[in-house]
Order: C-alpha cells, then structure tokens, then sequence
C-alpha cells in the first residue's frame, strides 16, 4: 500500500527497489509479495544499508581502513546499531585534511565538488557523483510535492547563482520533476526581487533563510506582502549556520500571509537532509539515504529519542565519498511520531537552533533542557 504522503512514500519506494534487487535483503525482510514497508522495515533497511556502507568504505577508503584498523574494527563484526555506534566519528577537520583519501573512488568518477571557506581561508571539500546529484534532485523533487508544488505551479527560486549542479540547479530540477515551472533569479537586490515576484507571481519561494529573513524585514515596511499571493515559503539552512525560530517563523507567515516552512540541508549531506510538511510538526527525515542519530556531546553516547544534543548522520547509498557517523555540530533531535500529512514511519527532528563551535560548548544547558524535558514527562 504506498503512502499518502508523497516524500515517504518515496522513501518507500528506495526500500521497495533495494527488496526487489538484494537477494540477502530480500530474505531479510520475507515480504512474500506485500508492498507495505512498516517502521520495522525501515529500521532492518538503515541497518542493513549500514553493514554494506561500513564494508564499503573499509575496502575502498584510505582513511576509515586506517580509523577501523587503529580502532581495531571489523566489518564483519558490525551487526547492530550499538556494533555500529563503537565506530569513531567523522569530523568536519577530518573532512578538511583529508577529502581524497576520504573518498572512495577517484577523481574521474566525480561531477561536483561543493566547497565552504573555513576560518583560516582553507576550504572544505565533499565531492559528488551524478548519480548522487540526481538523486539529490529526486528527493528534493518529492519532498516539494510534499509541500503543495502541482502541475503548473511556479516556484520562485532565491538562492545564489552558482557554478553547473549548484543549489539553484538542483532545485529548478526538481520543481520541474514535481511538475512545476522554476523561475531562478538569484539572491539579488530586495527591491528587485519584489518586483520580479510581481512579475512571475510564484505560488511558492524557496531561498536561504538569511536572505529571507533578511529581505522580509528591509521589505515589508514599503510593500503589503500579503498582496502578492504567495502561499508557501521554503526557508532552506545553507553551508552557514543562522537561526530559523518560531519568531521568526511567526513575523514571516505575518508579512507574507503564508505558510513559513523550515528546511535543513547541509553541504555534507548534499543540500538535502530533512524538510517540515504543511503541518510544521517537525522535520520529516529522508531516511533512505541517511542514518540519523542525536549524541550527547560530552560522551559522544547516543541520547533517547527527544533528547537534545548533536546531530550526527551516516550516509546510506552515496558511493563518491560517503561519510559514517558525521558529526554536524547542530543540535537538535530526532523524535518518532505520525503526523496529519500522512507520514507515519519516517522519524523527524527538530529545527536546528543552534550550531555547536567545540564539543564542550552547551553541553550544561542541554543536559538541564533535557533534564526538565524527562520532567514534564514524569508529571
Ligand atoms: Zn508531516
């Protein structure tokens, strides 16, 4: 049966592909021809995906061969989530030093590169292939339809112009894919942007939050938003860290009229993490290309479901250069609940709120929100 919500209902559908052509996970799950994936599907599919990617990676990358091997870690004796949990993290300086002997393939197999400038002037490097890329563009494709883009729809994109498969690529792709009409236009002058709104009348915007946020209160006092009919915006998190909270959110859906809806992609990830339905109850996961979990930053020890703490994730399918157990400094956590828009085996997380600079920052105020959170739950 698929389901109604059609981002997990593309989650679904990876699952359904990799049933249909991994003997070893076919017997695994023993779907004797039903097409329903349950959470327990899912959850056997993160693990499976994670035995084959820590396999992967110990054959063909330099630098986990040499972390399992220092930490003394097999492959093979990785047969549950807590096996997996003893594998160190990968870091963002580890990313830095070593991005060629991270991946696993070489240069000729790689269509893009994404890079972030560090404090020091060196660039971080993730490097992509196109089947990565297109998929990319896939689920952006279906967590949009999730969002309300229908046939004909035009959806104005504020990112940046950037180089060949940039975010603005990417996402005019996938509005074409979920059969809308992208109209780019670059993160450009404020007052040039409304009147090109004028122009194009988008039924949605899609852009960073900084340039939103920002562009919505120099705006919003010479122009009545609300006029432009605008029903959707879509507040992406890019490469740099800039709060999205609930004021905010409020003073957005206020001058726009609108839904103010709060996405997370991080460059390491591929732009593309997680991303809020209609209903905002959360960000809803794309669970079949990542393997999320919340760590307490002090003992690096997985936290309970709803627990506060960093955000870290394991790519599931990329084969360019994947990463396993990627610290992302954000802090946030993952809960397990259905929502209304029809999602009801995908876990979701909480808005990034903040970005962690070292491991010990914060660490005293999560312990005490998380304290209070087990609190409430009590009484
Ligand atoms: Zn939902």
């Amino acid at each position: 049966m698929p389901s109604s919500n059609p981002f997990e209902e593309w989650v679904h559908q990876r699952i359904r592909e990799k049933v249909k052509w991994d003997k070893a996970f076919q017997e695994l799950l023993n779907k004797k021809g039903s097409d329903e994936i349950t959470k327990n599907d899912l959850g056997r599919y993160k693990l499976h995906r994670l035995k084959e990617m820590v396999r992967y990676v110990y054959d063909r990358s330099l630098f986990y061969k040499k972390l399992f091997e220092e930490k003394r870690i097999l492959p093979e004796e990785i047969n549950s989530f807590e096996d997996f949990h003893r594998i160190p993290f990968t870091t963002a300086k580890d990313i830095l030093d070593n991005p060629y002997l991270i991946s696993c393939i070489t240069q000729d197999g790689i269509l893009r590169g994404f890079t972030s400038e560090e404090a020091d002037g060196r660039f971080r490097r993730i490097f992509f292939t196109m089947d990565e890329l297109l998929n990319v563009i896939d689920s952006i494709s279906a967590a949009l339809k999730m969002v309300g883009v229908g046939a004909n729809d035009i959806v104005q994109i504020v990112f940046p112009f950037e180089a060949e498969w940039g975010c603005n690529y990417l996402v005019e792709e996938a509005v074409r894919r979920a059969g809308g009409e992208p109209v780019s236009t670059g993160a450009i002058d404020f007052d040039e942007q409304v009147k090109k709104i004028l122009d194009t009348r988008p039924k949605m915007i899609l852009g960073s939050n900084p340039y939103l946020v920002k562009m919505t209160r120099a705006v919003s006092s010479r122009y009545d938003l609300r006029k432009l009919g605008v029903k959707t915006i879509v507040l992406s998190r890019g490469c740099d860290f800039y709060p999205f909270t609930e004021s905010m959110r409020e003073e957005i859906e206020k001058a726009w009229g609108c839904n103010a809806i709060d996405h997370y992609g991080t460059m390491e990830a591929g732009m593309a993490n997680a991303i809020e339905c209609p209903y905002q109850n959360g960000l809803h996961l794309n669970e079949a290309d990542f393997y999320y979990e919340v760590v307490d930053v002090k003992s690096k020890e997985p936290l309970a479901l709803g627990d506060e703490g960093e955000l870290v994730f394991t790519t599931l399918s990329r084969t360019g250069m994947p990463l396993i157990r990627f610290r992302s400094r954000d802090v946030s956590y993952l809960v397990e609940k259905s929502c209304k828009c029809g999602v009801s085996t995908l876990r979701s997380m909480g808005g990034i709120r903040r970005k962690l600079k070292n491991d010990s920052q914060s660490q005293g105020l999560l312990e005490s929100l998380n304290l209070i959170k087990r609190l409430r739950a009590i009484l």
